[in-house]
């Protein structure tokens, strides 16, 4: 396996559990559970090349329709869920931008959807936990029972262990579709003005921004909101079958065709409002629309960089993001703007907090994006902020510590037998040592 972005340059070796009992012998050998290896980074790559793979830990162990309590094993994905669940009248509260990843891995990383103003992160709404640890312990742990093993599992990054089975509380669910409303803004002080009149009355907020625009273009772009309809509760089952079946010979993504996809994407809207009403997965997941995306970037693949800086200084921290990624001309196909809202996260190394988050990806060209990263790094560390881990693969040591100041405390919870190359780069295995529940 190689992670969304495309690290290593050799897959990485994978073995399959199909059955939890399955897991502990695996331990042995593997160094790191896998989901669906939609992170982009290399927190999901085992420090010893050896994957587990939890995939087909796929079975649904209880649904109590009255309440809305999933019991699932691991390698359950959200889309899994969702297609059996919405017809019965039940959503996931929190939903990131792919629905192909598995319940394992969006704990392990405590993923957010564009409601977090409202619903916080996806760990907010785990309720157990059942985690098997490489000496054959077995913990159950929820926020009342062994509550610092649920904390620190929480955003854990695989690292306390492997993550057999949770009980996730769903929402209920009025509607299969979403009314949503694309606003044209022309300036970032728009897209703040926006975020605060629209978390009050929408459920989904999210803004995608020109990142190659300067000058008085700068911070333009668009922001959908949406809330569910009542009516029909639909989840279509099959995706579009387009697909990029191979790795191009020259990647089509590059500064010129960048550049104008932004400049397009960003006039396709004339008017400054737009309504309608679309199916959940168009408004929640519009990259699974084409399978194996990533691989346009061609072999050498693409870093993401997500942010968080706090709101009180976002508009000078997300302008100079913006004039640094333009000026490098290195530029980004999608830039994702988003606020989080203050619900706290379970989890002691969760990423979303309260502030502006925003998201890129530029195609890997080695030393010149590295520069630019570092860069961008400077910024949010000044500011205050953190990276994302699941989108992340250079963050420096002292940004890290500064940004999640409970790593120290999480490195005894962490399972021996257990390291990704994120964990080697940002948290020194000598520092960890093992508690017991
Ligand atoms: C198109 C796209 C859009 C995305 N949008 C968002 C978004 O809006 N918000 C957001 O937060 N994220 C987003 N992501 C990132 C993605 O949600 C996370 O990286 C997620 O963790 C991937 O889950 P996975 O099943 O692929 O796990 P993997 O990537 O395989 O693994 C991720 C981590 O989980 C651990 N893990 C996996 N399974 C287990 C287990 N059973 N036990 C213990 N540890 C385990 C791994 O060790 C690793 O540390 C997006 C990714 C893509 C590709």
């Amino acid at each position: 396996m190689r992670s969304w972005g495309g690290l290593p340059e050799q897959p990485q070796r994978e073995v399959h559990a199909y059955w939890r009992e399955d897991v502990l012998p695996l331990m042995a050998e593997a160094g790191l559970a896998c989901g669906a290896g939609r992170s982009y980074g290399d927190c999901g790559l085992a420090a010893n090349g050896v994957l587990l793979n939890t995939q087909q830990l796929n079975r649904f162990i209880n649904f109590d329709d009255e309440s809305g309590v999933l019991h699932c094993e691991s390698g359950v994905t959200l889309d899994d869920i969702l297609r059996h669940l919405v017809p019965r009248g039940w959503i996931l509260p929190v939903l990131p931008g792919t629905r192909f990843v598995t319940v394992g891995g969006a704990i392990a990383n405590d993923v957010h959807g564009k409601n977090h103003h409202r619903r916080g992160s996806f760990g907010c709404h785990v309720l157990e936990l059942e985690i098997l640890r490489s000496d054959g312990e077995l913990v159950c742990c929820s926020a009342d029972s062994h509550s610092d093993w649920f904390q620190a599992s929480i955003a854990g990054l695989g690292l306390t262990g492997i993550i057999l089975s949770a009980k996730l509380q769903l929402m209920p669910l009025s509607g299969g579709r979403l009314l949503a409303e694309t606003v044209r803004f022309d300036r970032l002080d728009e897209f703040f003005a926006l975020s605060v009149e629209s978390e009050q009355n929408y459920e989904y907020t999210v803004a995608w921004v020109d990142c190659l625009a300067q000058g008085t273009g700068l911070g333009r772009g668009h922001y959908i909101r949406a809330n569910h309809t009542v009516g029909v509760l639909d989840y279509p089952a099959s995706t579009s079958g387009l697909s990029v079946p191979f790795y191009p010979p020259f990647s089509p993504v590059n500064r010129w065709t960048l550049k104008l996809f932004n400049t397009l994407y960003y006039q396709r809207q004339q008017a400054r409002l737009r309504c309608s009403e679309i199916p959940l997965h168009s408004y929640f997941f519009p990259l699974d629309g084409i399978a194996n995306w990533n691989r346009l970037y061609g072999r050498r693949g693409f870093r993401q960089f997500q942010c968080v800086v706090p709101l009180d200084t976002a508009s000078y921290s997300i302008g100079d993001l913006l004039a640094c990624t333009a000026a490098a001309g290195e530029g980004s196909l999608l830039a994702v703007l988003k606020t989080f809202g203050a619900v706290e996260s379970p989890g002691w190394l969760s990423f979303p907090r309260p502030g502006a988050t925003l998201a890129l990806d530029f195609p890997w060209r080695g030393a010149s994006t590295q520069r630019l990263l570092g860069e961008l790094e400077a910024v949010v560390v000044a500011a205050g902020g953190a990276l994302y881990p699941a989108k992340d693969a250079h963050m420096s040591l002292a940004g890290f510590q500064q940004a999640y100041p409970l790593w120290e405390k999480f490195q005894s919870f962490r399972d021996p037998a257990l390291s990704s190359l994120m964990a080697q780069r940002l948290m020194p295995a000598d520092n960890a040592s093992e508690v017991s529940a």
